[in-house]
């Protein structure tokens, strides 16, 4: 073990992503081209054609600094939203998000409310500021939002909520949301990340955002990574009042969202075509994939976003068995045993040739 640093540095698990198709074919001696990759929630039509042509023409002022606040970016966001440009922060990424608010929030020692089976970001945001983690149990593999506005405790400054959550695909109506909030005490600031938000079904759809004018303690984080497919790029944004959104301000690196991925954001928001062809072929990826899994008898998550959850087996090796026997015919798929879910996988929707070719492969793996 290193001598270096503090204890909660050391202590950190590193984060645990989804595998290259590249690294899958060296390892595996695949074709590259025949990798079909349904591990990282990424959007299975890449990145829209309206963001390849705003990069193109922003390539040509790359040698200069990216604009540091991002006014191109903000007005888009600030018109779209309803939201007064002054209360948005870039990330890269909305991981650079929920990472900028726990260092502008938390010290070393004081506590962060999250549930169990959420996103592992909140667990690596909490250590990394040497903050206290309280993990709440989950209830149906969801947030039990009682249990957690019970769970706070006066030196809690922070609490995560993931909706729809990532890895198990569950939804909080907007009903119960708000009487979380209204329970959370003024000076615990809520982090509602909403990654998978462009993915709900229009009578699940909410305007959070609106939510921020009454609670000052709320953050609502957005990203272009997964309904707008531009997750190589890195850009996410937060949404709170002035009084949050200066000191995440302060904390965030000025050039933290560069300028290629600036430009493909403010392209992919207005593009209304790209985000309705992803839905649709999300909700028919969706009635794909859990009509196999009835038909295999296999027990599954309902799921809100671009993913399932699904059970490949009852002991605790059947994830990464049933994982390792996918690699070998080219279908990457995400293992969660990190998540405490060993018996699970979860299975990002693809196009339905994807799709396909996951079911055949499993079809096979399980006999
Ligand atoms: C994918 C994801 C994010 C972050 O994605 P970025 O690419 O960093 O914007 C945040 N929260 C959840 C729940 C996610 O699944």
């Amino acid at each position: 073990m290193s001598q270096f640093g503090p204890d909660y540095v050391r202590a950190i698990a590193p984060y645990q992503a989804g595998k290259p198709i590249a690294e899958v074919a060296r390892e595996f001696g695949l074709d590259e081209a025949k990798i079909v990759k349904l591990a990282s929630n990424e959007n299975p039509f890449g990145i829209p054609e309206s963001s390849r042509a705003a990069m193109a023409q922003a390539a040509a002022d790359l040698g200069r600094y990216p604009d540091a606040n991002g006014f191109e970016l903000k007005a888009a966001l600030s018109a779209r939203y309803d939201v007064p440009a002054d209360w948005i922060t870039l990330g890269n990424g909305s991981n650079d998000i929920l990472e900028i608010a726990a260092h502008a929030f938390v010290q070393k020692g004081e506590s962060v409310v999250y549930a169990q089976y959420s996103f592992a970001v909140y667990a690596l945001a909490t250590q990394g500021v040497g903050g206290r983690a309280i993990v709440v149990p989950a209830k149906d593999y969801g947030h039990d939002l009682d249990a957690m506005a019970a769970a706070i405790e006066p030196d809690t400054r922070m609490v995560y909520l993931a909706n729809p959550n990532n890895p198990t695909g569950t939804f909080i109506p907007a009903a119960e949301i708000e009487a979380f909030l209204q329970k959370v005490p003024s000076n615990v600031v809520v982090v509602l990340d909403e990654a998978y938000n462009e993915y709900l079904a229009p009578e699940h759809q909410f305007e959070s955002s609106q939510w921020v004018r009454k609670y000052p303690n709320l953050i609502v984080s957005r990203t272009f990574s997964k309904a707008y497919g531009l997750a190589g790029l890195r850009v996410g944004f937060a949404i709170a009042q002035p009084a949050v959104t200066d000191l995440m301000n302060r904390i965030r690196q000025p050039f933290n969202v560069n300028s290629l991925a600036q430009a493909a954001a403010v392209a992919a928001l207005n593009d209304k075509d790209f985000l309705e062809k992803g839905a649709q072929n999300n909700a028919e990826g969706y009635k794909q994939l859990t009509a196999a899994f009835d038909e295999l008898g296999l027990e599954y998550v309902p799921s809100f976003g671009n993913f399932v959850l699904v059970k490949v087996g009852m002991d605790d090796q059947a994830g990464a068995r049933v994982n390792l026997a996918l690699l070998k015919q080219g279908v990457i798929v995400r293992p969660v045993g990190n998540y405490g879910l060993p018996q699970w996988l979860r299975i990002s929707i693809g196009l339905p040739e994807e799709n396909a070719a996951f079911i055949a492969a499993l079809r096979k793996v399980l006999g």
